[in-house]
């Protein structure tokens, strides 16, 4: 059998023409949405990040400004940054590029985003909204990979999914939001037992483990679905390139579909991070008064 490639460029561009169309639609009401992006220090891949993050708001129509903090920023005043951009009107969005330096209590900052404007879904009122079922802000990478598996597989209801990794921005909102669609959901990690032969069970795999080419067909039922988030740069030949979590070649011959590392999640966490705003600011524009209130905690 030779799998299926899902296509994530393609889908993430149709993703990203919605959210302009919604974004003129928002215009035309005199709404400008506008995402706050914030980066503390100079880590080398968080400045790709944060340009690639800019550059697409920018093609969808959605305001950016940016917030530069040398890595020397106290927690007060990335603080007090924070709770400005929770008061301003014209700010929908914020983002809080990780990592953070070491003296910045990771959890302190992201829990002050006003929930409303949490685009990245990690406010502890989104992720426990998430659990509850109620319709918030979800996290971007995941949110992607269930909207590829629904292109590829239409309903997910009754569907046995294997997320493998349990991080808070990947792992364990996947599982959330594949429980939600109704599958049957098995989370594991480090320390499980018999991966592979758990894994062997799924109608749905996504891996999010961070380990160059891990799962091979050997831990893949044939025609499974297959979504690799895993991004992990290897050294071959004497020259560098991209993996996945997935062996490619050796799961593509027996999954029924699967996608690529590059050109498969990683352009959906883009664009569901656009969606995202276009959302927030929608709900803010619909209910500025719940807004400002939330922006206060
Ligand atoms: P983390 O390091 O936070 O989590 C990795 C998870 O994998 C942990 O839960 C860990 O288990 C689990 N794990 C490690 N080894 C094994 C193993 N042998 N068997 C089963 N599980 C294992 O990583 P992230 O979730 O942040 O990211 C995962 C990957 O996805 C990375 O390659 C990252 O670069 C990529 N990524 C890609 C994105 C995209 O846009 N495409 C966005 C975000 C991440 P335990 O909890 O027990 O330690």
């Amino acid at each position: 059998m030779s799998a299926m490639v899902i296509d994530g460029k393609a889908a993430a561009a149709q993703v990203l023409e919605q959210v302009s169309a919604e974004v003129a639609q928002l215009n035309q009401a005199g709404v400008q949405p506008a995402l706050a992006v914030i980066l503390v220090g100079q880590d080398p891949a968080s400045e790709v990040y944060v340009r690639n993050k800019v550059l697409r708001a920018g093609e969808c129509g959605i305001r950016s400004l940016e917030h530069r903090l040398p890595a020397s920023t106290g927690e007060a005043e990335l603080l007090g940054l924070i709770h400005s951009l929770n008061r301003d009107p014209g700010v929908h969005g914020i983002l809080l590029q990780l990592p953070l330096p070491a003296h910045i209590e990771e959890t302190r900052a992201l829990q002050a985003i006003s929930p409303a404007k949490d685009v990245d879904g990690f406010h502890a009122e989104n992720v426990g909204g998430l659990h509850q079922g109620r319709d918030v802000l979800t996290p971007c990478t995941p949110t992607g990979c269930l909207h590829l598996l629904h292109q590829a597989l239409g309903e997910l209801r009754g569907k046995h999914a294997v997320v493998i990794g349990r991080s808070n921005i990947v792992g364990k909102p996947m599982a959330a939001l594949l429980l939600e669609a109704d599958c049957s959901v098995t989370v594991l990690h480090s320390r499980s037992r018999d991966a592979a032969e758990l894994c062997r069970q799924a109608d749905i795999v996504v891996a999010a483990v961070g380990r160059p080419c891990m799962v091979d067909a050997s831990w893949l039922k044939p025609g499974a679905v297959v979504v690799d988030v895993g991004i992990n740069r290897i050294e071959e030949h004497g020259r560098s390139r991209l993996v996945g979590d997935v062996d490619f070649a050796s799961a593509s011959a027996v999954a029924g579909a699967i996608t690529p590392v590059p050109g498969g999640v990683g352009p959906m966490t883009i664009a569901f991070l656009m969606h995202n705003t276009v959302r927030a600011a929608r709900q803010q524009s619909r209910a500025p008064k719940e807004a400002a209130c939330l922006s206060i905690s």
